[in-house]
């Protein structure tokens, strides 16, 4: 089947990629494809840190944990299959959520339980075994280690998406879409900001923040409400952040909520805040910075490299994602608020099981 998917963050290309892999002709249209800077520096998949947290999900039924769960079981298969093209990218196992108030510490220690009933690989570690990793961690009481979530850096796997839906044949259309038309015959008019129009009988939305205003030109009004995430990259003078207990060596550490990103080089990502809106905090990126006040010496003396920032989407009065047919030919991917990196591949199973039941009910 031919489509369009309009917006190429991290969904629109997971999405185009499957697609294009399972025998259906993508165009995929987003202004920022081939820009090293993108012209809206508010997107989210660029800004974010590709923390994978499926397992340490706080419940373990429902939609949002299925498709956690498959989605961290697709990365691996994903990441290796990009790979075999040429593409250098690593998926990273092990995250080590800290327990910093008795609360949290009953909270993880009850997760630990559960999953480990479910025969998922989580493990409790004490305070010695956090107090004695290299180098300081912020105070903490324990933590939950889970050995398989972990992380994978966005800008090279967005690369390798692009790239790779390119080589197996679709197309890439450098342009934004300023309005969609439904014509008399059912199908769907696309019309870019270079003054063409496309016709096709589906389109999958993926906008980020611009998802709400494109609907809006049908007379559709989606609750969706920006939030802002805000990440710093430091440069620790001399210690570099390993942490590794024993064979386990964290992909990230995650503290009061803030996620500590070891780099490859021995830099740091720090990140990332949760405000309303999409204008910067300066403070909330201080409390960041600082760990809430309670970084150890090592990272309050580290040199700050860079900071930037980026809008994830909440749907209001529904869970994330927003997954739905909202006409026929017409399907919405998105909202995935907090965790697009991690639920792009079953998102993308979603849209191709809509794409190929075309007559099935919304
Ligand atoms: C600081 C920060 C940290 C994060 N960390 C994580 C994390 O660790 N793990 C995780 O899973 N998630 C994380 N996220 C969330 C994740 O980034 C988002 O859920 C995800 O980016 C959503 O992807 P998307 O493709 O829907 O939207 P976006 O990434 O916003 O992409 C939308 C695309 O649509 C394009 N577009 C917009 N308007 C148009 C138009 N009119 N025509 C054509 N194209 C258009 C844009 O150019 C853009 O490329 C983080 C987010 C932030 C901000």
């Amino acid at each position: 089947m031919e489509l369009i998917i309009i917006g190429g963050g991290i969904i629109g290309r997971s999405a185009s990629w499957h697609l294009q892999q399972r025998g259906h002709q993508v165009t995929l249209i987003d202004p920022d494809l081939h820009l090293e800077t993108p012209a809206n520096p508010l997107n989210g998949s660029r800004a974010a840190l590709g923390l994978l947290m499926a397992q340490v999900f706080h419940r373990a039924s429902g939609r949002a944990w299925r498709l956690r769960q498959r989605s961290l079981e697709l990365w691996g298969p994903w990441v290796e299959q990009l790979r075999a093209q040429g593409h250098p990218l690593e998926l990273r196992r092990g995250l080590l959520l800290l327990a910093s108030d008795p609360i949290e510490l009953e909270r993880q220690q009850a997760l630990v339980q559960q999953r480990q009933a479910l025969g998922l690989p989580l493990e409790w570690w004490d305070a010695a075994r956090i107090k004695a990793l290299q180098p300081e961690l912020p105070p903490a009481l324990g933590g939950l280690w889970s050995a398989a979530d972990g992380q994978i850096d966005p800008l090279p796997l967005l690369q390798a998406l692009g790239s790779d839906a390119r080589r197996l044949g679709a197309r890439l259309c450098a342009q934004a879409v300023i309005n969609l038309q439904r014509n008399a015959d059912g199908s769907w008019r696309v019309e870019l900001a270079n003054g063409e129009g496309l016709t096709t009988g589906t389109v999958v939305i993926c906008a980020g923040a611009s998802t709400a205003p494109l609907l809006h030109t049908l007379g559709l009004t989606l609750p969706l409400a920006a939030v802002l995430g805000q990440a710093v990259e430091l440069q620790p003078a001399s210690a570099t952040p390993a942490w590794s207990g024993g064979p386990q060596r964290p992909a990230a550490v995650v503290w009061q909520g803030i996620n500590l990103v070891p780099r490859p080089d021995g830099r740091l990502w720090l990140g990332a805040t949760c405000e309303p809106g999409s204008t910067a905090d300066p403070q909330a990126l201080e409390a960041l910075a600082s760990l809430n006040g309670q970084a150890p010496a090592w990272l309050r003396q580290a040199q700050r490299l860079r900071q930037w920032q980026g809008v994830r989407l909440q749907p209001q009065g529904r869970a994330a994602p927003w997954l739905e047919r909202l006409a026929p030919g017409l399907l919405l991917a998105s909202g995935h608020y907090r965790n697009g990196l991690l639920l792009a591949p079953a998102t993308a199973e979603w849209i191709a099981a809509q794409v190929e039941q075309p007559q099935s009910a919304p």
